[in-house]
């Protein structure tokens, strides 16, 4: 496949990106773009590369080769902090919360990545050091409304249910106020119920004008709410295109099943 260039509509664009770990090459020739106001899936089976993808949008990993460009500008080399800054946002697909601290705390430390007063600093307590926390007390409250957790603010994060504590990792990554908000796997462990409930708040966040790429396994979901889904195997992509080209896409039946079937006529598959 011919690689493509940035076009000005795309947000975010992934190009030639190659990562290897030793001998494994975890995704190879990687292009694809995600426009501006889209919901774009990445789906694949299992090693595919797809939180490799992430780790390294996010500048958690580097890549071996590619590059990748938000808004047209270079992040790839560029480090978390400052691609977070930029306006690049994630969920983990195992949920990384504070614990031991309440659902409004794990929202607001989300939001002290952009406030001027540092969470140690604010322990001195000067008084604009003060106004700054109230300021961040109430935009993490309204982000705990925004998912729907608002009333378990002063829960221990902990203590919630697991489709909770995903909701809460929603928000604190929404606290950050991302151009483009990376969903590793946010149905993992849901009921029927919490992944309605998780694809109509997917919705209402591109709703917000933030782009939204979505690694899920729960095709319901995924054919549901995207645009666009880009399917990696090994690394490569293998197709591209809207969710009914994709379903009967004949290279995605054989890397999901291995033979034409069920996959196209199936629904509520987790692949
Ligand atoms: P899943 O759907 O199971 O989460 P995935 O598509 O997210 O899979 P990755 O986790 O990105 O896949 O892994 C892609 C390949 O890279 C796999 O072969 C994996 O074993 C390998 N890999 C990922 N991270 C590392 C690492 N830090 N060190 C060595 N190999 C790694």
């Amino acid at each position: 496949m011919e690689p493509r260039q940035h076009q000005p509509s795309e947000l975010l664009h992934v190009d030639s990106l190659e990562k290897s770990f030793g001998g494994i090459r975890a995704l190879q020739g990687l292009t694809f773009g995600v426009p501006a106001g889209a919901i774009k899936a990445v789906i694949g089976p299992n090693g595919a590369g797809k939180t490799t993808l992430f780790n390294l949008v996010t500048g958690i990993l580097l890549p071996t080769g590619g590059i990748i460009s938000l808004n047209g500008e270079t992040i790839s080399g560029r480090r978390p902090q400052e691609i977070a800054r930029l306006g690049v946002s994630r969920t983990f697909q195992n949920v990384l919360l504070f614990g031991r601290m309440t659902v409004l705390e794990n929202v607001m430390v989300g939001r002290h990545t952009r406030s001027q007063a540092s969470v140690l600093s604010a322990g001195l307590r000067l008084p604009w050091m003060r106004r700054e926390e109230l300021r961040i007390r109430a935009w993490a409250m309204e982000h705990l409304e925004f998912v729907g957790l608002a009333d378990r603010f002063q829960e221990r994060a902990g203590n919630l249910p697991l489709g909770e504590q995903k909701l809460l990792e929603v928000a604190r990554a929404l606290a950050t106020e991302p151009k483009i908000l990376l969903l590793d796997e946010p149905a993992g462990g849901l009921n029927t119920r919490e992944t309605e409930r998780l694809a109509e708040l997917i919705r209402r966040i591109r709703g917000q004008g933030i782009t939204v790429v979505l690694v899920e396994h729960d095709m319901n979901l995924v054919m549901d709410v995207s645009d666009d889904i880009v399917v990696i195997s090994f690394g490569q992509k293998i197709a591209e295109g809207k969710p009914r080209e994709i379903k009967r896409h004949p290279a995605v039946i054989e890397a999901y099943l291995g033979e034409e079937g069920d996959y196209a006529n199936g629904a509520g598959q987790r692949v």
